[in-house]
């Protein structure tokens, strides 16, 4: 699978595509690409294009759109996660990156009492996610937005499962035993604690609002490796139904 190129759908007017400067100066000068070259270019809202190159400059690459298909790369259910926010903003990060990569829809990073004050710097999170869903081949960038309290999230959701990993002795069994018991979800909201887990209460409430408490396995697990977990088990289910 080759890498595909990123823009946004402003910058596809009908058939003509235009490269963001950085993608075309990686197109030109370290991918050496030429008029006449056909690429594959992703707009990151579902849409895949295969493109024929028209004109390259160093700055600027611009090419015509020869066929386009819809949610290349796309899970057929729509996979939300939710994690506290961490000490590590890199840890946080690499949450992210495999989130991308794992197919998630929305990636919702969590307050809650446990939490950090750590915040995420806007740009960067973007960069990171377009970088993961070039190498990865879906077309759709995962949402994320600031972060929101669990309680928040818990609440408004309406996703048709709703699970919240929390300690083994606590669950209702397995994230993977809930997702084989459930009748065809088209929406999944799954919650991932931080470092120091949720509260009882914060699990308690969350409960309320119709989330299910799952075990991850036997092993109490880094947060962010619990996010990538949970995302994989839903991926793999939904690539196996
Ligand atoms: N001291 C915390 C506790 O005992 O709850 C540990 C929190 S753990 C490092 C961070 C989060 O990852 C948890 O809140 C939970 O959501 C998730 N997690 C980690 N291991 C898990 C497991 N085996 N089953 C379910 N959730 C797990």
């Amino acid at each position: 699978m080759t890498t595909a190129f990123y823009t946004p759908p402003s910058s596809i007017r009908g058939d003509r595509v235009l490269l963001p400067d950085d993608e075309a100066r990686h197109a030109s000068t370290v991918l050496r690409k030429q008029a006449g070259d056909s690429i594959v270019v992703v707009d990151g809202e579902g849409g895949w294009h295969r493109v024929q190159i028209d004109h390259v400059s160093r700055s600027q690459v611009v090419g015509t759109r020869m066929e386009t298909r819809r949610e290349v790369g796309e899970m057929n259910v729509s996979l939300t996660v939710g994690l506290g926010l961490l000490k590590s903003r890199n840890r946080f990060e690499t949450f992210l990156e495999k989130g991308v990569e794992l197919g998630a829809a929305h990636l919702i990073p969590l307050t809650s009492d446990r939490t950090e004050k750590e915040t995420l710097r806007r740009e960067r999170t973007h960069n990171l996610l377009v970088a993961a869903l070039k190498q990865c081949g879906r077309s759709r960038l995962p949402t994320v937005p600031s972060p929101q309290p669990v309680a928040d999230v818990a609440a408004e959701t309406d996703a048709d499962l709703r699970l919240i990993c929390h300690r083994p002795a606590d669950a209702a069994g397995t994230l993977l035993q809930a997702l084989r018991r459930a009748a065809a979800p088209a929406s999944i909201t799954v919650l991932v604690g931080p470092e120091g887990g949720f509260t009882d209460g914060e699990v308690a409430a969350a409960t309320e609002e119709g989330f299910v408490p799952v075990s991850l396995g036997p092993r109490r697990l880094r947060a962010e490796t619990a996010g990538i977990t949970a995302a994989a088990t839903v991926a793999t289910w939904a690539a196996g139904r």
